[in-house]
C-alpha cells in the first residue's frame, strides 16, 4: 500500500487534504494525524472492519479497546448509553482537551472497537486539524497512538512513518505535538471516578470539579499484584530497544551515580545514553548524553520524552540512564510513562 503523506497546517487553506482524509475514513481506510498530545491511528469507530484494521496495522493485541475521538459535544450521545452529569462538568472544564472519559456503551459502537467490553472511551482532542479531520470522516474516529505496538508513541510525523509507511492510507503531518503524553483516562462507570492512566489533565484537577476521585491500584507500580483496568496498560510499552534504568535520589548523587554506572558500562565496550536535564546535561562526562527538558517545567519533559527514546533506538546505544522526574502534576504522567518504558527498572542512590 503506498501511504500518502500530506501537510496540513491551516485546515481552511489545506481544506483539500482534510477532505481526502474525510473520504478515506469514510470508505473504512486508516489515516494518522495529530492532536494535542500524540499523533492517532485514525480509522470509522462505528465500523468494526475498519477499526479491525488499526490493529492489523499497529499489531494491536485485539483485547485493547480503542478511545472513540469526536469533535462536538452534542455527537456523544449517540455512542453512550446515558451521560452522566459528571461528563457535563469534565467536558465544561477540560474539552476539547487531553482527557478520555469511560462511559457504558451504545449499541451502535461495535464490540471490535471496545475491545469486547460494554464500555466505551471517548476524548474531544483541543486541535484544529484533528477535528477537522474527525468531522470530515464523519464524526466518530477510533484513535489509538500511531505508532507500532510497543514503540513509543510518535510525536511527530516522522515518527508515524517510520512505523507504519506502506501499511496505513495516509499521514497527515501537522509537525511536532504541544503534549506529548497520551491523555488521562478516567472511568465513570464506578464511583468514585477513577483514573485508569495519568495524563496531563492531573488528579488534582479532577477533585477539583469532582471531589473524590481514585486512581487504578495498578498504577503505583511493579510491585502491584493487581491487573491493571486499562487492558491496555498492562503490556510492557513505550520500550525502547536499550536497557533502560530510572536513577533515584537526591540530584547530586544521582549524576554521580549515571555517571559511574556510564563509566563502568563503557568500559566493558557498551554503548550508553544519559536523560539529563537542562540544570545537569553539562554534569555527565561520559556517553551520549541529551537534554529532555528543564526541571522548572515537566510539560518540557512530558514533550521530550518519546522522541529522546526513538533518537536513542536510531543511535543504537545498549544502556541507557535516565534520572527521574516529581512525580506532582504533568510529572506522575512523565513517570508512569519512564518506569513502564524501564520495565520498572530503578535504581536507588
Ligand atoms: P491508546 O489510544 O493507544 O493511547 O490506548 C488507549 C488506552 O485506553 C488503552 O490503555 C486502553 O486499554 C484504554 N481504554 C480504551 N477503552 C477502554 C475502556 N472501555 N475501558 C478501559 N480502558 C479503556
Ligand atoms: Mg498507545
Amino acid at each position: 500500500m503506498k501511504t500518502r503523506i500530506k501537510k496540513i497546517t491551516n485546515v481552511k487553506l489545506d481544506n483539500d487534504a482534510v477532505r481526502e482524509a474525510g473520504k478515506i475514513l469514510k470508505e473504512g481506510g486508516l489515516v494518522a494525524f495529530p492532536t494535542e498530545t500524540v499523533y492517532g491511528l485514525g480509522a470509522d469507530a462505528l465500523n468494526a472492519r475498519a477499526a479491525e484494521k488499526i490493529y492489523a496495522a499497529k499489531g494491536r493485541p485485539s483485547d485493547n479497546p480503542l478511545i472513540i475521538h469526536i469533535a462536538h459535544m452534542d455527537a456523544l450521545g449517540r455512542i453512550v448509553s446515558d451521560i452522566p452529569e459528571q461528563a457535563h462538568a469534565l467536558a465544561g472544564a477540560f474539552w476539547p482537551g487531553p482527557i478520555t472519559m469511560i462511559f457504558n456503551k451504545a449499541e451502535c459502537v461495535p464490540y471490535g472497537t471496545t475491545g469486547g467490553l460494554d464500555t466505551v472511551a471517548v476524548r474531544m482532542p483541543d486541535h484544529e486539524t484533528a477535528r477537522a479531520v474527525i468531522d470530515a470522516g464523519g464524526g466518530y474516529i477510533a484513535a489509538p497512538s500511531a505508532n507500532t505496538s510497543g514503540r513509543p508513541s510518535p510525536t511527530m510525523a516522522e515518527h508515524v512513518r517510520e512505523d507504519l509507511e506502506g501499511k496505513i492510507d495516509m499521514i497527515v503531518d501537522g509537525g511536532s505535538v504541544e503534549i506529548g503524553v497520551e491523555s488521562t483516562i478516567l472511568d465513570l462507570t464506578v464511583t468514585p471516578p477513577m483514573i485508569l492512566r495519568p495524563g496531563a489533565v492531573t488528579k488534582e484537577m479532577l477533585e477539583g470539579i469532582l471531589g473524590e476521585v481514585a486512581e487504578d491500584k495498578a498504577l503505583l507500580g511493579a510491585d502491584s499484584k493487581e491487573a491493571p483496568k486499562a487492558p491496555g496498560m498492562k503490556y510492557r510499552h513505550y520500550a525502547p530497544k536499550a536497557k533502560l534504568s530510572v536513577v533515584e535520589g537526591q540530584t547530586e548523587q544521582v549524576i554521580r551515580e549515571i555517571n559511574r554506572l556510564s563509566r563502568e558500562k563503557e568500559e566493558e565496550g557498551s554503548r550508553v545514553g544519559i536523560i539529563g536535564t537542562e540544570e545537569t546535561v553539562g554534569r555527565y562526562d561520559c556517553g551520549l548524553v541529551k537534554c529532555i527538558g528543564t526541571r522548572q517545567d515537566e510539560a518540557t519533559v512530558a514533550s521530550r520524552l518519546y522522541a529522546i527514546l526513538r533518537e536513542f533506538d536510531g543511535e543504537d546505544v545498549e544502556y541507557i540512564f535516565s534520572e527521574s522526574f516529581s512525580g506532582d502534576g504533568i510529572g506522575s504522567a512523565v513517570m508512569n510513562r519512564l518506569l513502564k518504558a524501564a520495565g520498572h527498572h530503578v535504581i536507588h542512590t
